[in-house]
C-alpha cells in the first residue's frame, strides 16, 4: 500500500473529470447528449499552421533536443504580436518564457513565490488550476469574491486585512472564466496600484485575449503603465488559434519572474517539439484573418443562444468576452441538482457554477462550443421542462 505526498493530499478534485464521467455514462445510453459543459473548442486549427507542422516534421535539427528554454524565433513572435495587437514592448530574450500550455504556468508560478504559509488571492468564482498550483507550493488561498453587482472584478477595498498583508501573487482572469466578464484599462490601473502597495505580484490569465464582443478587443493588462514592475501575463494560442492540443502557452512581462518560471521548467522539460515551435511562430506572425472568424463565430453562437434563451424566458447578462455564458439558475435549485436535472431530463450537460468556487453557487456556465442549431435545439430542450415561466 504506498501513501503519496502529504502535498498530493491537498490537491483539490479534478471537477471536469466528473462531469465528463456523468456526460459520458448518460451518453452511454444511446442519449443524444449536447456537451456544452467543458472549455473544449470545437473549431479546427487554422490549415496554414497545420501544413507547417507537418513540414516541420521532416526537419532533422527538430529530431534533437530542442534548447531547454525554446527557440527565439518562438519568443520573437509572440513579442511582434502583443506589439501589433496591444503596443506593448517585450524583450523576447528576458520577457518571455515558452510554457506547455498556459495551464503549466499558471502552476508553477505558485510553485516559483509562495513558500508554505504565504497567502495567495484567488477569484471566486475561478478556473481551478490556480488552486492547484497554491496546493502543490504548500501555501494558503483567501478567494476574492467576484460579483455580479461589480461586474465581476474583485473590490480589492473589501478583502481581510490579514490576507492582503501575507498575500504574494494574485491571479486575475479578464476575459472572464466562468463569468465572461471583461475588465476595463482603469480596473487595471487600481491593480497595479493596490499591487505596489502590498507587494503583491499580478498574474494575469488571459486565455481568452483575443476573444471580445461587440468589436471591443479585450484590453491587455501589460498595457497598464507600471505592470512589468508588479506582474506577468499568461498568453496561450489554445483558444486564439483553436490549438488546445498543441500546448503552447507564454509568460510575458516581469523579467525577474520569467526567470523564475524558466528555472523551474529547466528542470521539468527541455521545451516543445520544434516543428510545434515553428507552426506555433506561424500562427502568431501569419495572416490574422482566422482570429477575426472566430470570433465572428463565437458571436452569432452567442447572439442564437441568447434569442433562444429569451424564448424561454431565461434571463441572462450577454457575454463579454471568453466564449462562456454564466447563466442564473432558477429559483429553488442549487447549481448541481439544476445542472443534473438538465442532463438527466434534456441531455444538455453544463457546468454547474459551484465548481469554480462557493460565490460561482446560483450559476451554471455554458460553452459556444457547438454549432448555431445545437445551441438552438440545447436551449429549446430546456424549455420544454417548464422552469422559467
Ligand atoms: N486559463 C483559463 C481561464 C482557461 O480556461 C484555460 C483553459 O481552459 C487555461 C488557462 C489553460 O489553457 P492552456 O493550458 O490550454 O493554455
Amino acid at each position: 500500500n504506498i501513501q503519496p505526498a502529504d502535498r498530493l493530499k491537498t490537491l483539490p478534485e479534478q471537477f471536469f473529470a466528473k462531469l465528463v464521467g456523468k456526460a459520458n455514462a448518460r451518453a452511454a445510453t444511446g442519449a443524444d447528449i449536447i456537451n456544452l459543459g467543458q472549455g473544449n473548442p470545437d473549431l479546427p486549427t487554422p490549415p496554414a499552421i497545420v501544413e507547417k507542422l507537418k513540414n516541420a516534421a521532416d526537419n532533422p535539427l527538430y529530431h534533437k533536443y530542442p534548447p531547454f528554454r525554446g527557440y527565439p524565433f518562438l519568443k520573437e513572435a509572440v513579442a511582434q504580436r502583443y506589439k501589433e495587437d496591444y503596443g506593448v514592448e517585450l524583450d523576447p530574450a528576458t520577457e518571455v518564457a515558452i510554457l506547455f500550455g498556459g495551464k503549466t504556468g499558471l502552476i508553477e508560478i505558485s510553485q516559483c513565490l509562495l513558500n508554505p504559509g504565504d497567502v495567495c488571492l484567488v477569484p471566486d468564482p475561478g478556473y481551478p488550476d490556480y488552486w492547484s498550483g497554491v496546493a502543490l507550493a504548500e501555501a494558503e488561498m483567501a478567494f476574492m469574491p467576484l460579483l455580479e453587482r461589480n461586474g465581476f472584478l474583485p473590490d480589492y477595498s473589501a478583502l481581510g486585512e490579514d490576507a492582503v498583508k501575507r498575500a504574494k501573487l494574485m491571479f486575475l482572469n479578464y476575459p472572464n472564466n466562468p463569468t465572461a466578464a471583461t475588465a476595463s484599462r482603469e480596473f487595471y490601473e487600481e491593480t497595479v496600484r493596490f499591487a505596489k502597495e502590498n507587494s503583491i505580484v499580478v498574474a494575469s490569465d488571459f486565455a481568452y485575449g483575443a476573444i471580445g464582443y461587440g468589436g471591443k478587443r479585450p484590453v491587455s493588462f501589460l498595457e497598464t503603465p507600471g505592470s512589468k514592475e508588479v506582474g506577468v501575463e499568461f498568453y496561450t494560442l489554445s483558444k486564439t488559434y483553436n490549438m488546445a492540443g498543441w500546448r503552447v502557452g507564454f509568460a510575458l512581462g516581469n523579467a525577474q519572474i520569467v526567470e523564475m518560471i524558466n528555472l523551474i521548467q529547466d528542470h521539468y522539460y527541455c521545451s516543445l517539439f520544434g516543428g510545434i515551435q515553428e507552426a506555433a511562430a506561424e500562427a502568431l506572425t501569419g495572416p490574422q484573418d482566422s482570429v477575426a472568424s472566430l470570433v465572428g463565430t463565437y458571436e452569432r453562437r452567442r447572439n442564437t443562444l441568447f434569442e433562444a434563451l429569451d424564448e424561454i424566458g431565461w434571463q441572462a447578462k450577454k457575454p463579454e468576452g471568453s466564449f462562456f455564458c454564466w447563466l442564473p439558475v432558477p429559483q429553488g435549485f442549487t447549481s448541481m441538482a439544476f445542472a443534473d436535472l438538465l442532463l438527466e431530463q434534456a441531455d444538455v450537460v453544463v457546468a454547474p457554477g459551484n465548481g469554480f468556487g462557493e460565490h460561482g453557487e446560483g450559476y451554471v456556465r455554458l460553452g459556444l462550443l457547438a454549432p448555431e442549431e445545437r445551441l438552438r435545439e440545447a436551449i429549446q430542450r430546456i424549455g420544454k421542462l417548464n422552469l422559467f415561466r
